[in-house]
């Protein structure tokens, strides 16, 4: 038995200080069979769920490069930050099933990551096989998809995506969709490059927000047409948030993500001199200041369901190099699976915008329940996982690449302030992360999943 006393819990109903039991691999509601009894002694922090990130990239081939993190380094950056789950995308081969997708990401992730770990399929090819496959994927834990509407090697048409919609609905999943019309992206790179506008700060302008707000639009009406629920990842624009308000009020049940690139960076990253601002060419790109305060707006009002990271990481040496002439050969995607506690804390809960029970519920009781793990993970309650962050609120420090887990050899967020951070991360039961290290592992477990969107 471990008793964790003294912290401050952050549940649902508050914030309440009380002595907090584990049996093995659960938390359980006192004392019970006895026994020795081990303490940890919580006094001054706060006693969080595992957080969970519902969007990462790890070990991904995006047809030039492969992402810097792997399964090993990934998911311990992860757990030392506090993430104790991850649900990382599995990427269908055009032309391969999405059984094989999965068999390659449980070889990645089994035995190697240091959280426990989920998965979702992103649909790359959809067609009569694949339709046929859904009903096993299910059946193997793996409950909501994802699919593109922009990156011409893995989106689908609008067609597809409706055929898919009504066939992962049947099933009770959830999909997932990134929302920039293709078409639009495609010209606008087209257009830039041949008037020689080669430079990074070029990348945005041709992802202006209205791309993503009309793949939005486009996709609630999909989602209305198909009734299934959808899920609107890495959302960044006031476009977009419109498109969402107006549909919920219409009935569309969508589920709304966020990043935290999002919520504290901003357009003029994209100016940085020598070649800096590739470090933070991402799609959708860095908004403005205006969208940034919308967005926190929408998470103060209920409106935002999740912040997840799409920690997608590419060295800057090397990696995105590869772009130095020509801003579209970029790989696209950020580090930050491993500071999003973090981040999300100092930005958002000490700045005054969201309260330690939002951040809870944001970071990891909505995902868990949005995905079909709840209350398995996300809760403090008797009976779940002790998967249990001891949030230290006196750190005092600054983010910067030389001392995180992450292999990648730079962080969007270098020299910026930190005041909190996971003094202890315990997974099942077992301390394995202290103070930004891991002292253990890797421990990580594949945690199935239920089909928890009912036909509506
Ligand atoms: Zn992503």
């Amino acid at each position: 038995m471990l008793c964790i006393k003294g912290g401050k819990l952050v549940t649902p109903a508050g914030i309440n200080e009380r002595d907090l039991w584990i049996d093995g691999e659960k938390i359980v509601s006192g004392e019970g069979r006895g026994g020795r009894i081990e303490v940890y002694d919580a006094s001054g922090c706060l006693v969080f769920p595992g957080f969970i990130d519902a969007h990462t990239h790890l070990e991904m081939d995006n047809g030039v490069t492969v992402t810097a993190d792997d399964f090993p380094s990934g998911s311990a950056a992860a757990l030392a930050g506090g993430t104790t789950c991850i649900l990382d995308f599995a990427t269908q081969d055009r032309g391969g099933a999405l059984r094989d997708a999965l068999d390659r990401w449980f070889r990645l992730a089994e035995g190697r990551s240091y959280c426990d770990f989920a998965f979702h399929i992103a649909v790359t090819d959809w067609n009569p096989s694949t339709k046929g496959e859904l009903a096993d994927i299910v059946r193997r834990g793996v409950t909501s998809f994802k699919v593109y509407m922009a990156y011409d090697n893995l989106r689908l048409t609008d067609e597809q995506m409706l055929e898919l919609l009504k066939a992962t609905r049947e099933l009770g999943c959830i999909t997932g969709v990134h929302c920039e019309l293709g078409d639009e992206v495609n010209r606008r790179v087209r257009e830039e490059l041949s008037a020689g506008h080669m430079d990074v700060k070029y990348h945005p302008l041709s992802r202006p927000n209205e791309v993503e707000g009309r793949a939005v639009r486009r996709l609630m009406e999909l989602a209305r047409e198909s009734r299934s629920p959808v899920w609107v990842v890495h959302l960044s624009t006031r476009e977009g948030l419109a498109e969402i308000r107006a549909a919920r009020e219409k009935g569309v049940a969508v589920l709304v993500e966020t990043c935290p690139q999002y919520l504290t960076l901003t357009e003029e990253v994209y100016i940085k001199p020598d070649f800096e601002a590739a470090k933070y060419v991402c799609s959708p790109p860095i908004r403005s200041r205006e969208d940034k305060s919308e967005l926190w707006k929408a998470i103060k009002g209920g409106e935002v369901d999740i912040i997840s990271t799409d920690h997608c990481s590419y060295n800057f040496a090397g990696q995105k190099e590869l772009g130095r002439t020509d801003f579209s050969k970029i790989p696209n995607g950020l580090p930050g699976v491993e500071h999003r506690p973090a981040l999300i804390w100092t930005y958002g809960v000490c700045r005054g915008k969201i309260t330690p029970v939002r951040m809870a519920a944001l970071l990891s009781e909505n995902p868990a329940r949005a995905f079909g793990i709840y209350p398995r993970k996300g809760s403090l309650e008797p009976g779940s996982d002790a998967d249990i962050v001891i949030w230290d609120p006196q750190f005092r420090g600054t983010l910067t690449a030389v001392k995180q887990l992450q292999k990648v050899d730079y962080s969007p967020w270098e020299g910026f302030a930190l005041e909190g951070r996971a003094r202890a991360v315990f997974l099942r039961g077992e301390l394995c992360a202290e103070n930004g290290r891991i002292i253990k592992g890797p421990c990580g477990r594949y945690v199935p999943r239920r089909a928890t969107w009912r036909k509506h």
